[in-house]
């Protein structure tokens, strides 16, 4: 479980989280919706250690995640992350980009590596996209390359920051299928998105950011169907 405690950062005069309190329980899909600037990709680097805070604290599986004497790097084997710009190395194939994590950080070999790369990429549907160089693959199959690549740390936590938003609409699809697949797997995920349609099918919860509070937090049933606040109100209104 991650647990979110009052956790305050600033960049320098801008206080962009005031106090969040939020918890992502084992097996739920979290959504973190909100206007730009609202601080939602600054809560997700916090997590995963990314960003130093200024104030609380954020527990992943007992392991605060801020503590100096906390070893980051076996931390963050424990959270993927997928961003909405996709960043593989140009130069490497796709079994060579996922495979890469479980030989320089896991420190496996070559054949247990790539062993492990190949069936992550059937996972995401790119069974046969092993040999393609990243420049040779749509934008779709770029993103689930990067929830491969992420996937294959084995990690206990996914976090997705907007990874359809870059995406031509009719590629949306085939990576919103995929994290339903991660769901129904039983990933716990925490999904930072402007899709409502995802939010409102997929989430177990939904958190509304707006200026750095959680101002609305429930089903996707209350917080989009029937929020209560005039602040999300007013951003549903505008994303709609
Ligand atoms: P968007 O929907 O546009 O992605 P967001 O909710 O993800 O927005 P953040 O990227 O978390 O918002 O940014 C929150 C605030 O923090 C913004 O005002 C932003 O300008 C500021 N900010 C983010 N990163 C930095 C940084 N490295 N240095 C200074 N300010 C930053
Ligand atoms: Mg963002």
């Amino acid at each position: 479980m991650i647990e979110i405690r009052n956790v305050r950062k600033v960049f320098g005069p801008l206080t962009v989280l005031k106090g969040i309190d939020l918890d992502v329980n084992k097996g739920e899909l979290l959504c973190l919706i909100g206007a730009s600037g609202s601080g939602k990709s600054t809560l997700l680097q916090c997590i995963n250690g990314l960003e130093p805070i200024q104030g609380g604290e954020i527990v992943v599986d007992g392991i605060s995640v801020h503590d100096p004497e906390t070893d980051i790097n076996l931390l963050r084997r424990k959270l993927g992350i997928v961003f909405q710009q996709y960043n593989a190395f140009p130069h490497l194939t796709a079994l060579e980009n996922v495979a890469l994590a479980p030989r320089v950080v896991a420190r496996l070999s070559r054949d247990e590596a790539s062993e492990i790369a190949r069936k992550h990429l059937a996972h995401v549907g790119l069974g046969d996209k092993a040999d393609a160089l990243p420049s040779r693959l749509s934008g779709g199959q770029q993103q689930r390359l990067a929830i491969a690549r992420a996937l294959a740390m084995e990690p206990s936590y996914m976090l997705f920051d907007e990874v359809t938003s870059a995406l031509d609409p009719e590629l949306v699809g085939e990576v919103l299928e995929t994290m339903r697949l991660l769901k129904s797997e039983g990933m716990t995920m925490v999904v930072v998105t402007h899709d409502i349609d995802f939010v409102r099918e997929s989430a177990d919860r939904v958190a509304f950011l707006h200026q750095g509070e959680v101002c609305e937090l429930g089903t996707a049933e209350e917080v989009i169907d029937n929020p209560k606040r005039e602040q999300t109100q007013r951003f549903l209104r505008r994303e709609r």
